[in-house]
């Protein structure tokens, strides 16, 4: 049975990565939150502390960056490391999401992550989120999702789950924080987050996570016949 790749691209907090993790649980594929490559590149220079104005240092550190992610059983979660430490807490709190955006800009970031990025690709069978994983990272990804939701529903769902993990943080931080993301994300020279031509769009604000799934599935059983 041939396997296909998945990219689901779209601003912050749309659903990307539940509805990526259901797919790969459901299809069995692997899952990969290019989001996370970012956070950890941001954490890695913020606890150095490199002035992130300051482009050739970050530059030169990129070299003893090393990002992975894997699924642990035990816990049912998805888990990022930075150079072998378990980092998935802190890449989610409000200081790495206020300066990611900033850093994920940076065209010789974009290059080294993109590089790690497509290395997942060589075996097919994944489900990857992000913001440019359709246009640029995997253009040729057999399916391809759009998602979005409403600005104020993005911005509450964000705030519950944060708040479910014990993350302290304020409802106008976060709000602040998502529209200031997709701003930088839009706007920015390189790879910036767009739709891409062949993506379906999903726009989930009323749907459940259930329905969305189901959406979906039905799309990549689709085209995963298409290739057998
Ligand atoms: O997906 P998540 O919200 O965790 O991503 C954090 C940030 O990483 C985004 O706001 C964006 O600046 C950056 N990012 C990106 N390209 C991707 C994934 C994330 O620029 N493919």
């Amino acid at each position: 049975m041939q396997s296909i790749i998945i990219a689901i691209d779209g601003p912050s907090s749309s659903g990307k990565s539940t509805l990526a993790k259901q797919l790969a649980a459901t299809l069995k594929y692997n899952y990969v939150d290019s989001g996370a490559f970012y956070r950890a590149a941001t954490l890695y220079f913020h606890e150095l502390g490199l002035d992130l104005q300051q482009h050739q240092q970050l530059i030169a550190a990129l070299k003893d960056i090393h990002i992975s992610n894997s699924y642990n059983p035990s816990t049912d979660k998805w888990q990022t490391f930075l150079n072998g430490r378990n980092v998935e807490s802190e890449i989610r709190g409000i200081t790495i999401s206020n300066l990611v955006s900033e850093v994920s800009a940076i065209p010789e970031v974009r290059s080294f992550i993109v590089s790690k990025l497509r290395r997942y690709g060589n075996e097919k069978g994944i489900v990857m989120d992000g913001r440019d994983i359709g246009t640029v990272v995997f253009p040729d990804a057999e399916l391809k999702i759009y998602m979005t939701a409403d600005e104020k529903v993005r911005s509450e769902r964000r705030f519950r789950e944060l708040k479910s993990k014990g993350v302290e943080v304020t409802e106008s931080q976060i709000s602040e924080n998502l529209a200031g993301r997709d701003l930088l994300d839009k706007t920015r020279v390189m790879a910036p987050l767009r739709k891409a031509d062949d993506a379906i769009v999903l726009d989930n604000t009323n749907l459940t996570k259930q329905q969305q799934l189901e959406q979906v599935l039905k799309l990549a059983r689709l085209k995963i016949s298409e290739r057998n």
